[in-house]
């Protein structure tokens, strides 16, 4: 479902549990906390990796099949040596590794470090409380080339999804949200802003894979797990894929600015994604092709007639929108 640096997940609901912990339990991945390098050593880390490993399995698990990818997540002092021993211990294993910057606030350094591991091939992900993310950030570590931002939203209930938009404006690294999720709702609401996966902090038995079973349903109905709302109706930048020609006054302008198109360039963008792929044709809809089309959910006998004449399903239609969001806002 999810390919994040060498790292494949068959859901996007990672599992973080404290490493001295349960030893079973299912998830797309699953993230070992709190090894404090300044008391732990790598031999000590890999021995309990190797420990965990037995026990996790993926979400499609029935109690037997392939193991989840596994990550842990690392603080240490000043030195960034052990940080690095632990990268490189990470990207020759195809661990995930993760800084945990929740209790540090010190920006340079973490923007420092990206550098420094990506360049040992080790897929990163850095845990942050959104606070310490300042102006131009988190597409300055995208840009650094980390994986994954990984936002602690635990406790900011209401706020999570606005975060998550903010963050997914910034068109950087992928998203994996923490939040207070107890259930589907939840969990889409973080999606839907842009989250590309969902963190449980040492979920109950039985609670990451039913939330994985059920997203994975949503997926395979809709064609789009983490699909965005449309722009107008507070939907991030991947919005812009419902978008009609921006012809009227209406937010698409304020978001085309932040994703850096005149409205012309987003014109020419989108006829030239389309131009060859399902979405190119629309005869009878309102502006004579698909690939300006509004989201599935949002009733309209045009569109959908326009689908039905050339045999596209709701489904593959809204697969093309994903693959045209990710064109549009690629770097
Ligand atoms: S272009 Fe259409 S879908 Fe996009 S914000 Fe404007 S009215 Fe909404
Ligand atoms: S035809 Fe329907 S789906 Fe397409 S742009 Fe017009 S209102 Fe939206």
């Amino acid at each position: 479902m999810l390919e994040v640096g060498y790292l494949s997940l068959s859901s996007p609901v990672a599992v973080v549990l404290p490493w001295h912990g349960r030893k079973s339990g299912f998830g797309g991945l699953f993230l070992l906390e709190s090894f404090d390098l300044d008391r732990t050593s790598l031999e000590e880390i890999e021995e309990a990796l190797r420990d965990q490993r037995g026990g996790l399995g993926d979400s499609r698990d029935t109690g037997k099949d392939k193991a989840a990818p596994l990550g842990f997540s690392i603080r240490s002092s000043e030195d960034d040596g052990p940080i690095m021993d632990a990268a490189r211990m990470a990207g020759k294993n195809l661990y995930l590794l993760e800084i945990d910057f929740s209790d540090e606030d010190d920006p340079e350094r973490m923007k420092g470090l990206v550098s420094k591991i990506k360049s040992c091939g080790a897929t990163l992900s850095i845990r942050v409380k959104p606070e310490i993310l300042q102006d131009g950030m988190v597409a300055e570590l995208g840009r650094a080339g980390l994986d994954i931002i990984h936002l602690d939203l635990i406790g900011m209930n209401g706020v999570g999804p606005k975060i998550v938009k903010k963050t997914a404006d910034a068109i950087g690294p992928k998203i994996m949200a923490m939040g207070d999720v107890g259930d589907f709702e939840d969990a889409k609401a973080l999606l839907a802003m842009g989250a590309d996966m969902i963190s449980l902090p040492s979920p109950e038995p039985g609670v990451a894979k039913r939330l994985s079973d059920q997203v994975s349903k949503y997926d395979d109905q809709s064609g789009w797990y983490n699909c965005p709302k449309h722009i107008c109706s507070g939907g991030d930048l991947r919005g812009l894929a419902f978008c009609c020609p921006p012809v009227k006054h209406c937010p698409v302008l304020g978001a085309l600015k932040k994703a850096g198109f005149t409205p012309e360039s987003f014109v020419q963008k989108k006829l030239a994604f389309a131009k060859g792929t399902p979405l190119e044709k629309g005869d009878g809809t309102c502006f004579g092709s698909l690939v300006w089309c509004c989201k599935i959910t949002k009733p309209c006998y045009l569109r959908d007639a326009a689908l039905r004449r050339y045999g596209i399903s709701g489904k593959e239609y809204i697969r093309l929108k994903k693959d045209l969001a990710e064109n549009l806002l690629r770097p």
